[in-house]
């Protein structure tokens, strides 16, 4: 379950050959990686129509994870990006920043480790780990499945925000629906200014883009304008944030939005309802 990729135009296909085959046999073959369309084109009505039934299934789930969190008053952030970009080291800085505020749950997605959730661990949040390889094939996203496995080890009673740490990658995770209530993404400059424009889906998805490691910014040549602009061709909607999570400097505007969506806002009024 959860290899299967639905595509823009509402197509699917799936990438189980990527774990389940010997990749020595694998290079004979086109193979089909992630955003690889070769071979789908050829598929059948049969499979294209019991694929569907299986993302169905992965969005009948995420509408359980949905309601079910959303009954024990919890708002969900969906934390997305590519490998690297810093979403441990921002919740490392954003859990304290939120003491007081907001009780908040962790629900930490990786292949095969445990060292992100170690690093969250003792910050004064419920940390809930879920590994992709543990049962699921070593998937490079999260599932709704998946999550729904991880909610099982969280207090939910006791939670008010529940931040979805997704497995590092900027293609499938945008794809599934895991039951968020938003989708926020982390971006580091250290990716360059293109990246919008090659992963559409994943930018076009996020209400908000977190963009890190801006203390490196005197050493790169990364042209913010540039990127803003490439962000705003695929969705001018999202709220832009730059900030350092290695230093902290530019937190509050983050940690403000995630009061924000969890109707924790500093006037201590009940904000509306959360986006979609
Ligand atoms: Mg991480
Ligand atoms: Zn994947």
């Amino acid at each position: 379950m959860g290899r299967f990729h639905r595509h823009p135009d509402g197509t699917v296909h799936s990438h189980e050959h990527d774990h389940d085959h010997d990749h020595e046999h694998d290079h004979e073959h086109e193979h089909r990686d992630v955003g690889d369309h070769s071979g789908y084109t050829e598929t059948g009505t049969d499979r294209v129509v019991v694929l569907e039934k299986i993302l169905g299934e992965n969005d009948r789930i995420a509408d359980s994870n949905r309601a079910d969190l959303s009954g024990h008053g919890i708002t969900t952030v969906n934390l997305m990006s590519s490998p690297g970009a810093g979403k441990t080291t921002l919740l490392a800085r954003t859990i304290p920043a939120l003491e007081g505020r907001a009780r908040i749950g962790i629900l930490e997605g990786d292949i095969a480790t445990s060292l992100d959730a170690d690093a969250l661990t003792g910050l004064g949040a419920a940390v809930s780990l879920v590994n992709t390889d543990a049962g699921f094939g070593g998937e490079c996203h999260l599932d709704a499945i998946m999550v729904r496995a991880g909610l099982a080890r969280l207090p939910l009673d006791e939670l008010d925000l529940l931040i979805i740490e997704n497995v590092g990658n900027l293609v499938c995770p945008a794809e599934f629906d895991v039951g968020q209530d938003a989708r926020a993404m982390v971006y580091a400059i250290t990716e360059g200014e293109e990246k919008p424009l090659k992963y559409p889906v994943m930018f076009r998805t996020a209400e908000v883009v977190v963009v890190n490691k801006m203390d490196l910014l005197p050493h790169l040549d990364f042209d913010m304008g540039l990127f803003r602009e490439n962000l705003a061709r695929i969705n001018p909607d999202a709220t832009v944030i730059e900030l350092s999570a290695r230093t902290g400097e530019g937190l509050e505007p983050w940690v403000e939005w995630l009061a924000g969506v969890a109707g924790i806002g500093d006037s201590g009024s009940v904000a509306g309802e959360p986006g979609q």
